[in-house]
């Protein structure tokens, strides 16, 4: 009895690996078609001054819209690193939100600035920046305007070459930005070996920031720090009044989070330039 038991229970064990193993070969194949089926869409999320409530720059967020259904990027993001199809994608979400960022640029918001997120596989393209270079010819968008949002993981091949293509790009007046800070284990030295010129204090920070001092503490240390290099600071997942208000007298430049507004299609994203911004402009005068 306890044999058939244990048969049984290897039996569904190594059935529901076999559904995990099908899903993920389902999800490659799909997402192989997704980039020429026009899946993928883009949504922005403002970035909002601290100290005057105005839109300073959008970071643009890949959804998957597949059978009818939003895939996260954080269910296909790896699947795609691991085979390669971030490498497409990922040149699909730079040409996309250039291109938009351009529009917006000439449409009256000369200095809006555009976050794109760029995975470690991107960067050890060899030719990684060639290809941001041809994109922003392509669409005529600044890189002065352009922040690539980077994370620790760009450190797990060659650290020379990595370092080799940021100060390419930052020659040519693109800005990098340290993603998630404060969650990997190396975080110091990465802001000097790889020069960014932002970072954005990781959400685990923020999400507990109103009832746990510690939490506010290493969250003053880490601005203060950043502005003694000339580091700009966002905040990232700021949900509520509260987390603003501390997060503002603690000096942090930029805020974004779902307190303003989620991220959205760039339809939305325009009527929420027009009609809110200027009541984001009155919340901030706390
Ligand atoms: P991330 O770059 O750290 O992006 C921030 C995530 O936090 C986004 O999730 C955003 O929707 C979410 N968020 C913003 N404000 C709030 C808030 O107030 N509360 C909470 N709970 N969440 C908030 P999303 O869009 O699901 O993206 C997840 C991750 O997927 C991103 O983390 C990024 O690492 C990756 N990702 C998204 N788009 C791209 C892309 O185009 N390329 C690459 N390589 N990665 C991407
Ligand atoms: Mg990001
Ligand atoms: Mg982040
Ligand atoms: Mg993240």
């Amino acid at each position: 009895k306890a044999k058939e038991r244990g048969g049984n229970k290897y039996e569904f064990y190594q059935s529901a690996l076999d559904g995990i193993h099908r899903n993920k070969i389902k999800l490659e194949r799909s997402l192989r078609k997704a980039l020429e089926r026009e899946e993928f869409v883009l949504y922005y999320q403002p970035q909002v001054s601290a100290a005057d409530g105005t839109a300073g720059g959008a970071e643009a967020l890949i959804r998957w819209v597949h059978d009818g259904r939003f895939v996260s990027p954080g269910d296909f993001i790896p699947v795609a690193e691991e085979t390669g199809l971030i490498v497409p994608i990922g040149d699909w979400v730079m040409r996309t939100a250039c291109r938009q960022a351009k529009l917006w640029q000439d449409a009256g918001m000369p200095q809006m600035k555009m976050g794109i997120n760029v995975s470690p596989v991107q960067l050890q393209q060899d030719d990684f920046v060639e290809t941001v270079t041809r994109i922003l010819s392509e669409t005529g968008f600044q890189p002065h305007l352009l922040v690539l949002e980077i994370t620790e993981g760009i450190a797990i091949r060659d650290i020379q070459d990595t370092v080799d293509k940021l100060v390419a790009l930052k020659a040519m007046g693109i800005r990098i930005s340290m993603d998630d800070f404060g969650t990997g284990y190396s975080s110091l030295g990465f802001l000097q070996t790889f020069k960014v010129d932002e970072l954005k204090i990781a959400q685990t920070f923020i999400s507990h920031i109103a009832e746990k001092d510690d939490h506010a503490q290493i969250v003053k240390a880490i601005v203060a720090m950043a502005h003694s290099l000339e580091l700009d600071v966002i905040a990232e997942g700021v949900e509520t009044r509260e987390q603003f208000a501390i997060m503002r007298e603690l000096q942090c430049d930029w805020i974004q989070g779902y307190y303003f507004c989620k991220p959205m299609p760039s339809e939305e994203f325009e009527r929420y330039l027009d009609e809110r911004g200027r009541k984001h402009l009155q919340s901030t005068r706390l």
